[in-house]
């Protein structure tokens, strides 16, 4: 596999994806003030006629420009590390961004190009025996709930001894086929909180997991006690909007659900950082439910791909710099 990774496995892969400009905003007469003028690097074009001293150009393991497709992002940014869990590796890849700047349209993408190259890969090994498990949660005030039950009944996050982090009653399918996982997909797309905002327009308020679990042992020693089972997990995350909450609203629940999203990531933040700055220290993982849930597949020899996702509307470029603070903040 040829991805930006080779080489580099120990650091976090922070990649952006700018996305185009909607239908909506070329009809309000937008414009296009952040442009990728190479592979690595997204410039603001807007520096003089504002006067900023914020600096004009990053540079990030690879950038994604507005004609890219979601395949194109998926080869060359998330599939090595998705793939990892077939080598019994666990692995994260997280969407970050405001609201409406492509987190869902990239991570649905990605998540369905790996089920399919996984898939591809269990055709391929007749001489092992594999079970591919999907579950999903959503976290939303710092509440778990199981994306694949119509009871809302939140989960209990326990630790175990020898497992870890363990989200009690959680339901697990093994994937059958390509249809059984379109309809469980479609399924936890019912089940996600939405709600109106200020800014008007559905924003998501709450972080989506999407965990695979690839089981596998080798046939020929199947049932004969000394069988070993390769176990490793992928998670595709969906995280909640990135903007602040002063400006989501200024009050009530609203404000509540803003601190929260805030609180899990900022806990993020900070590990990631941590993470990024060479895994030393103690890390703070249990300082909300995101980062505790995701903690065997953030730190050891876990692998990590962030997707940064943006707006290149002017009116958006708070937000933007923000999310590039993020992310020059994880690489
Ligand atoms: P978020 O999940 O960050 O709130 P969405 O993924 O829902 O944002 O994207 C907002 C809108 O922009 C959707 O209509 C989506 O189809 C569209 N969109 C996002 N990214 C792209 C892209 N790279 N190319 C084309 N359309 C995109
Ligand atoms: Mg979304």
């Amino acid at each position: 596999m040829n991805g930006v990774m080779s080489g580099c496995e120990e650091k976090i892969l922070v990649l952006l994806r700018l996305r185009p400009l909607s239908e909506k905003e070329i009809s309000a007469n937008e414009s296009a003030d952040w442009e990728c003028i190479n592979d690595t690097t997204i410039l603001y074009r807007n520096t003089l006629r504002e006067g900023s001293t914020f600096p004009s150009a990053y540079t990030f393991d690879r950038v994604f420009r507005g004609d890219c497709d979601t395949k194109q992002v998926y080869e060359e940014g998330a599939k090595e590390i998705a793939l990892s869990v077939v080598s019994g590796i666990n692995s994260s890849i997280f969407a970050y961004g405001q609201t409406s700047s492509g987190k869902t349209y990239t991570m649905v993408g990605i998540t369905e190009f790996a089920v399919s190259d996984i898939f591809d890969y269990i055709k391929r090994h007749e001489e092992r025996a594999f079970a591919l498990k999907f579950s999903a949660i959503e976290i939303y005030n710092e509440v778990v709930r199981d994306l694949l039950s119509a009871d809302n009944t939140p989960l209990r996050l326990r630790d175990d001894p020898e497992r870890g982090p363990v989200l009690e009653k959680l339901t697990e399918e093994t994937l059958q086929d390509w249809d059984h996982f379109q309809n469980l997909l479609s399924f936890c797309e019912d089940q996600r909180q939405v709600g109106e905002t200020y800014l008007n327009e559905r924003s998501s308020r709450s972080h989506q997991i999407i965990r695979l679990t690839m089981e596998s042992s080798a046939r020929e020693f199947l049932g004969k006690g000394n069988s070993t089972t390769l176990s490793a997990s992928v998670n595709f995350v969906d995280l909640a909007g990135s903007e602040r909450a002063s400006q989501v609203s200024s009050a009530g629940v609203r404000l509540k659900e803003g601190c929260h999203i805030n609180r899990s990531l900022l806990t993020l933040s900070t590990v990631i950082r941590k993470l990024s700055k060479g895994r030393q220290g103690h890390v703070n993982y249990r300082d909300s439910k995101l980062t505790r849930i995701l903690q065997p597949c953030l730190g050891g020899n876990a692998r990590t791909a962030i997707i940064c996702t943006l707006s290149p509307a002017r009116s958006h470029v708070e937000q933007t710099r923000n999310t590039l603070l993020f992310a020059c903040c994880a690489k």
